[in-house]
């Protein structure tokens, strides 16, 4: 290794999934909607302007809206490029002590990436034999918890009380509650920011609102939370939201009407998609998200993922103890899971 190397921070990075380049494939791999965003969304494009200033570093026109939307304070709202740059800030800000914080063994797997990049211990608790959470497992003493409700890849939730239940124990710490797929079936907490002030609620614009390539993310909780958030945001990167994301994503809340039918029409997709699954003899996780997480007692996960692939149907396969067998599908329209259905039943013939 050469000299300087031996002050390099090495990391390993988190992996996303795939981006192919090619035209016509069926992409269930990323648990992007299929829908896209709020034609409102599409018309403020053409209204873009002042590209040539610095956009507003408080990004106070999205965090008003979002304010607005759930019912709290502006104080009480933080906006970054994605939920991705929410979390890190939030790694960065809160996780700040010597004790381990928490996290279960199968989540979304940056969560371990950024404890490693910021040399924060942590500890993976192991989830049930059904992958569920046991909430006494994060009881005992720590420097911090995340999870995802509804979790991921599993798709399972916890009802608010199972949460409450853990921040209730935890007024030492910063208790994150992970809300990416929380829109397609699972109860939020944001209701308990009020009582918690040491619960923060994590939300993404690349879900539920179709917008994963404009990259808007956010958080609610205390004033307080939110507060030491913006401190750390402002020591790193004034100017995170850029100037059409502000607009864009402000534009995509004012269509409650759009939002709401998209995210029905995925649900109901995902529900005759489960049952298709199952007829198959599929076992599919119990989800409330816009993806399903499967296994077959017969066709290993890994000789499935590829054979789709070659027919262009892209899923994600973790390469992870315990859930080396499960594969992970998005929720598309209606057409492409057909096409899926189409395709197992030919390689299961
Ligand atoms: N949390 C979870 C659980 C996720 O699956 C994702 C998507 N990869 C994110 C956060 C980040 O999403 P984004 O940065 O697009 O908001």
């Amino acid at each position: 290794m050469a000299g300087w190397e031996e002050n390099v921070r090495k990391v390993t990075p988190y992996v996303p999934g795939e981006q192919p380049k090619k035209e016509n494939i069926i992409k269930l791999n990323t648990n992007e909607n299929p829908y896209g965003p709020s034609p409102r969304v599409q018309a403020a494009l053409l209204n873009v302007e002042h590209l040539r200033k610095y956009p507003d570093p408080a990004a106070s026109l999205l965090v008003d809206k979002i304010a607005a939307y759930h019912g709290v304070d502006s104080a009480q709202v933080f906006v970054g490029v994605g939920s991705d740059d929410v979390l890190a800030m939030s790694f960065l800000a809160f996780f700040n002590g010597n004790k381990e914080i928490l996290f279960p063994d199968i989540t979304y797997s940056f969560y371990d990436v950024w404890a490693e990049l910021l040399r924060i211990p942590y500890r993976k608790v192991p989830l049930d034999s059904d992958f569920r959470l046991r909430k006494e497992d994060y009881f005992s003493t720590c420097g911090g918890i995340i999870f995802p409700n509804p979790n991921a890849p599993t798709g399972i939730p916890v009802e608010p009380d199972f949460i409450e239940d853990i921040v209730k124990r935890h007024p030492e710490i910063v208790v994150i509650i992970d809300e990416a797929y929380i829109d397609f079936g699972g109860k939020t907490v944001l209701p308990l920011v009020e009582a918690y002030e040491n619960l923060l609620v994590v939300r993404t614009f690349s879900k539920s609102r179709s917008m994963a390539g404009l990259r808007i993310g956010y958080a609610i909780g205390s004033r307080k939370l939110i507060k030491y958030l913006n401190d750390v945001k402002y020591s790193f990167n004034s100017y995170t939201l850029n100037q059409p994301s502000i607009l864009l994503g402000a534009a995509s809340i004012e269509d409650e009407e759009y939002f709401r039918k998209t995210i029905a029409k995925i649900v109901q997709t995902r529900e005759w998609f489960k049952e298709a699954l199952e007829q198959f003899g599929f076992q599919v996780l119990p989800s409330v998200s816009n993806f399903l997480f499967v296994t077959h007692p017969n066709y290993p996960a890994e000789d499935i993922f590829e054979a789709a692939k070659k027919a262009g149907i892209y899923f994600r396969h973790f390469h992870n103890d315990r859930i080396e067998e499960y594969l992970r599908i998005t929720i598309g329209t209606d057409v492409e899971m057909q096409a899926v259905v189409d395709f197992l039943k030919n390689y299961m013939k």
